[in-house]
Parts: structure tokens; sequence; C-alpha cells
């Protein structure tokens, strides 16, 4: 569905250019998680910014569906950037109730009335807060709303699924419901999930295939459990001590 190939992106900082990502193809087979991990720095946001068609690469072709979106016309490029659900943070309507959060993308959509109520009891269901389904965002917990910022990136049943740190200042319990989430989004309704992130930890507990970027550069990629399988392998040594 999305295929990135040969990525570049250099920014202008105070001492001259940066070179935020180089080179970076990346592989995100259908129907499973692809985690992207790396240390602050790395070049993931930039990575997640341009996958979600916000910012043009340098050079290097983003293809959704199989179309080149840099010769996108603009109709067109809205169309793709509707494929990627893309999960923000912080950023719930605090006048709509949970349930409300997840219809908006349908609303703007005009699906009608007992469509939204079907899809987003759906949703609701899968990340476990059918119960808090009335309830604002100010009343319900950071893990809870973090939930809800997922299933609201569903709602438009995406091609792909977007998470940049998606457990970012969330405690363990909290951060393990979000991956939970992403596990049964994967599981349950086929989506295909990319996670960027710093936290090695999330891409041992819920990806299959990995990639490691360092210094804006894929340093390693391929099947998680292949990888740490392969003792020669700088993935196993950063992550496997840590598997269990
Ligand atoms: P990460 O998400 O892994 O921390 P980023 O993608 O944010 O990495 O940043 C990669 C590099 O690109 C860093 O050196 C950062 O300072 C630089 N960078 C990212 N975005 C910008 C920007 N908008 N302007 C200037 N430099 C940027």
């Amino acid at each position: 569905m999305i295929t990135v190939e040969n990525l570049s992106k250099s920014f202008w900082g105070n001492t001259g250019p940066v070179v935020a990502l180089e080179d970076v193809t990346l592989d995100v087979p259908t129907g499973t998680i692809t985690g992207v991990v790396g240390p602050s720095g790395s070049g993931k946001s930039t990575l997640a910014r341009l996958v979600a068609l916000q910012e043009r690469p340098d050079s290097g072709v983003i293809r959704v569906d199989g179309f080149n979106t840099a010769a996108l016309d603009p109709r067109r490029l809205r169309a793709a950037r509707r494929r990627i659900g893309v999960v923000t943070q912080g950023d719930l309507l605090p006048q709509r109730t949970a349930a409300g959060n997840i219809a908006l993308p349908l609303e703007q959509a005009g699906v009608d009335g007992p469509q939204r109520r079907e899809k987003v009891g759906k949703l609701l269901d899968l990340i476990g807060l059918t119960d808090k389904a009335a309830r604002y965002p100010d009343t319900l917990s950071p893990g809870q709303r973090a939930r809800v910022e997922v299933a609201r990136a569903l709602v438009g049943d995406p091609g792909l699924l977007l998470a940049d740190d998606p457990t970012k200042s969330l405690e363990a319990d909290a951060a393990a419901g979000v991956l939970t989430v992403l596990d049964r989004a994967r599981a349950e309704l086929g989506a295909t999930v990319l996670v960027v992130t710093s936290d090695a930890g999330v891409v041992r507990r819920i990806a299959d295939d990995v990639a490691i970027l360092a210094d804006g550069r894929v340093a390693e990629s391929g099947n998680l459990l292949s990888l740490v399988q392969d003792s020669t392998s700088q993935v196993a040594q950063s992550l496997l001590p840590s598997i269990d």
C-alpha cells in the first residue's frame, strides 16, 4: 500500500545543512506492524512526517497504492493523505465525548449517523472503552485518551496506521494498553501499522518487522525474529538481551 524508496531530507540549521534522512528505503508489508527504532535525532519524526505526506522529501519516492505522491495533483494528494491514519497526541476536542471525537472524521466525510454509530461502537470495543463512550477527554486517563486517539486515526479505514512515539510520556501500564490496541488493530482489523519510537521495548512487544535508524540511515532492517536470531546483527545486539 505504501512504499518508501531512497528518501533524503535535509534542513538548514544554525551551522549549515543538517541531514535528517539519507537514502532511506522502507518496506511496510500489508497486514503487519513495522517498527522504526532509533535514538533521538536519528530522523524518526522526519520520516513520520514524510510518510504522512505532511512534508516532501528532497529526493526519493513515496508511493501510495502504487502512485508516486510527488506527481499527484492536489485533489489526489488529499485522497492519498486520507489513506494514512496518523495518530496524533494531545489534540482530542475537549467539548466532545470519546465517541464524538472518534466520530468526527466520519462527520466531516459526510458518513450518515447509523453508519457512524456502528463504526464508532466497533472501535470503542477494540480500544476497550465501550463504557467510557460518553466521557469527556478531561475525565479520561492519559492512557485512555491515547487509545481514543488511535481509534480516531482508524475510523476512516486507512490503508496505513502511522504512530510517531505512541507511548510517549505514558506510564508503563498505559503504554502497554496503547500497544495492545495497535496489536488488536492489526489482528482484528487487518490494519497495516508503522510505529516510530525511541523505545526498543515497543518494537520488541509488537513489531513483526523492524528498521533501525541511526544518523538518518537505515542501519539494519528485516523480520524481528530473524534478526534477533542472527548473532551478527546489530538489532540482535541492541534488542535481544531484553527479549523475553
Ligand atoms: P528524531 O525524531 O529521531 O529525534 P528528527 O527527525 O526529529 O529525529 O530529527 C533528525 C535531525 O533533523 C535532527 O538533527 C534535527 O535537529 C533535524 N531536524 C528535524 N526537523 C527539523 C526542522 N524542521 N528544522 C531543522 N532541523 C530539523
